[in-house]
């Protein structure tokens, strides 16, 4: 297999203590930490990426590999993130050298248009965004940050790769606003990618766009990133109408003989989707009629009412509401056992304080 490579490194009498700590942070994140004393091998799940870390008396060295671009660049991101807090007190500089670090345009940045949009409930619409070279958005990973560029800008500025493997963004004036979003739908022969929009009531950068949004507008978009579905015999998803679009796509590429019961909370029957599902895994809406979003208990009282087969190779995944994703993530693992890869609760918005 032909890796692409990257090497940065910085000089401390430290390196022994800042590797340890870097293995320590980067195993609670689920990375395959491996360690001795003068070096240590960090991978990532996809185990075609890695990276060697070598302690010496005056400074640790990290030589970078992936089989993929997108591999590396996590690689980078994350190391460079590490080095930069783990030595925070020496304020060390990271520089990257080798494979990308001459690119001027992030390999995951794309200008989208809006090419058209409908909305498929009152509350949902659907944009289809147009751009080029999606290829790599069509994977298991399903989401994209997007980046909304401040009103009134001649030309919209994106972040650009920074030497420390990070992007380095626009000044605060021209930084563009950035949100979670999942790909529907990405077709890139036709060049198009769908995002379906919840346009919540309260004003937010996002939703705003979207119920304003015309044909020819541009926006920015990053990734992809996130991948939300371990494999396993019975699954048990939950998740609002923010989570709608990742449940389609996990109940998509879920095998025809999958087992296991879904749960998707919206306002009413108005706001139902057609979702195609494994016959043996349920789907079950379940309406707020007037209930606070983020702030009631269909959700998490449905997915507690399940009983999980005695097997235990179960799988649970929710996408909602942050205190929502809180509560559910500490009733699988504290009530339930679940371990780390048997659930992922994530929280896909915030309720703001002062609207609660
Ligand atoms: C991995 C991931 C994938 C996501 N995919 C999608 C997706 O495909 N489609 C989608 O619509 N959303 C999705 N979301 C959720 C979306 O990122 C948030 O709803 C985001 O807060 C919207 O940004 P905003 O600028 O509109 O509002 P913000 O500026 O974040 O918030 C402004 C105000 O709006 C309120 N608010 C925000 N979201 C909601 C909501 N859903 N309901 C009610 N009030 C809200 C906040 O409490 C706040 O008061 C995803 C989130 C994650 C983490």
């Amino acid at each position: 297999m032909a890796f692409l490579e990257a090497q940065t490194r910085i000089s401390t009498l430290s390196a022994r203590a800042y590797m340890a700590t870097i293995c320590d942070n980067l195993s609670a994140m689920e990375m395959l930490t491996r360690v001795d004393d003068h070096g240590a091998r960090i991978s990532l799940a996809d185990e075609r990426s890695f990276a060697d870390l070598t302690a010496t008396n005056d400074g640790l060295d990290v030589n970078a590999r992936s089989a993929t671009e997108q591999g590396l660049s996590a690689l980078k991101f994350m190391l460079g993130l590490q080095l930069e807090k783990v030595a925070a007190s020496e304020k060390p500089e990271v520089v990257w050298s080798g494979h990308g670090c001459d690119l001027d345009v992030l390999p995951g940045l794309r200008e989208m248009r809006v090419r058209r949009f409908a909305d498929i409930t009152p509350h949902v619409r659907r944009i289809t965004l147009s751009g080029d070279n999606l290829a790599r958005f069509d994977s298991d990973s399903i989401h994209v940050r997007l980046l909304f560029p401040p009103a009134g800008l001649e030309k919209p500025e994106w972040p650009r790769p920074g030497k420390n493997g990070r992007p380095s963004w626009p000044a605060d004036d021209r930084r563009p606003a950035a949100r979670l979003y999942t790909i529907r739908r990405v077709n890139v022969a036709d060049g198009e990618m769908d995002i379906d929009f919840v346009l919540h009531e309260a004003p937010g950068v996002a939703s705003d766009w979207a119920k304003s949004v015309k044909e020819g507008d541009l926006i920015g978009l990053l990734g992809p990133g996130g991948r939300e579905l371990a494999t396993a015999q019975w699954h048990l998803i939950g998740g609002d109408e923010t989570a709608i679009p990742a449940i389609a796509r996990i109940l998509e590429r879920l095998p025809a003989d999958a087992r296991g019961a879904t749960f998707i909370e919206v306002e009413d029957e108005r706001e139902t989707q057609s979702i195609p599902h494994p016959e043996g895994v349920s789907l079950t809406w379940l309406f707020r009629r007037g209930q606070k979003p983020g702030r009631n208990t269909l959700l998490a009282d449905a997915l507690k009412s399940v009983s999980l087969p005695d097997h235990r190779d179960v799988f649970a995944w929710l996408g909602a509401e942050d205190a929502i994703a809180q509560t559910m993530r500490s009733y699988w693992r504290n009530e339930l056992g679940l371990n780390r890869a048997q659930h992922l609760a994530v929280g896909y918005w915030r309720l703001e304080k002062e609207s609660v």
